[in-house]
């Protein structure tokens, strides 16, 4: 029988950390070792091997460097993760070359199918727009999963030399047409009720097609979650993205 997995949890007491602490308990071949909410003493993460950090983008860098440090594999669900924050991640890692930390801007399998799926769509359609709707306490914009949706439509329609998104808009001084991200419109709606959803709407003359995903509830994270603290330990260095784990 393999070894049970000593497990902690930062940002325990918040929605997605507390999903995660029921799962984690729930789960047969891992242990839950310590739970850490804001102001925390992290310490040696209770004697966890890997950390779950769920918490917000300004603690998430601090958190995640603290875990490297104690030599703690860590699974990072957070999102705001930039390439600045990312680069010095991968720093640091350099300095530590058996520790693994998986960042997943989703942890939902559906959400990676709509990612890989909208990827392979976009070669065909001239027009693409994201729509991505969150409950209202979701303290930032774009969601991570849009933000990399646009960056994937973004390269797959750059290699097949689609230039830019039609758009004849000239005066938009509220932003009615949303963010741009690698050039891809990105609307995001904060509705209460809502959990995590996200539209990929393509067009092309005559024709259009949606790919869409819908979290109901976070028990739909948590075997992306389970899936990442199993792998992180035999992933040194930085991986991100759920999909490296799986065969899509
Ligand atoms: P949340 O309910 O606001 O929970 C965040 C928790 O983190 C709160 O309990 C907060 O405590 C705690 N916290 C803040 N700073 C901390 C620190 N320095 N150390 C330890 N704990 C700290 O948010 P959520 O809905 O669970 O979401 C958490 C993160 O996961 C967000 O970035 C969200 O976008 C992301 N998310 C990712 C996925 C995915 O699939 N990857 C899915 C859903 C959400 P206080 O309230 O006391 O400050």
């Amino acid at each position: 029988m393999s070894e049970r997995i000593p497990v902690a949890v930062i940002g325990s007491s918040g929605r997605m950390g507390s999903a995660a602490v029921q799962a984690i308990d729930d789960a047969t071949d891992l242990d839950l070792v310590g739970r850490f909410g804001h102001g925390d003493p992290l310490g040696d993460l209770g004697g966890a091997s890997v950390a779950v950090e769920l918490t917000t983008p300004d603690a998430s860098p601090d958190n995640v460097a603290h875990c490297v440090a104690a030599g703690v594999h860590c699974v990072v669900g957070t999102t705001g993760w930039s390439p600045q924050r990312l680069q010095a991640l991968e720093a640091q890692l350099v300095d530590h070359p058996r520790v693994g930390v998986l960042i997943a801007p989703n942890f939902a399998i559906g959400a990676l199918l709509m990612m890989a799926f909208a990827q392979r769509a976009a070669r065909f359609y001239e027009s693409v727009e994201i729509i991505e709707t969150h409950h209202p306490d979701k303290v930032d914009a774009p969601s991570g999963t849009a933000a990399r949706t646009a960056s994937l439509v973004a390269a797959a329609r750059a290699s097949a030399g689609l230039v830019d998104v039609p758009d004849a808009t000239r005066t938009d001084p509220h932003g009615a047409r949303g963010a741009r991200i690698d050039g891809i419109p990105v609307h995001a709606l904060r509705m209460r009720g809502r959990v995590a959803h996200q539209e990929v709407a393509f067009g092309a003359a005559g024709e259009a097609l949606t790919i869409r995903h819908d979290s109901f509830d976070r028990v739909s994270f948590m075997p992306g979650v389970l899936a990442a603290v199993r792998a992180v330990g035999d992933r040194p260095g930085l991986t991100v993205g759920l999909e490296h784990l799986l065969d899509l």
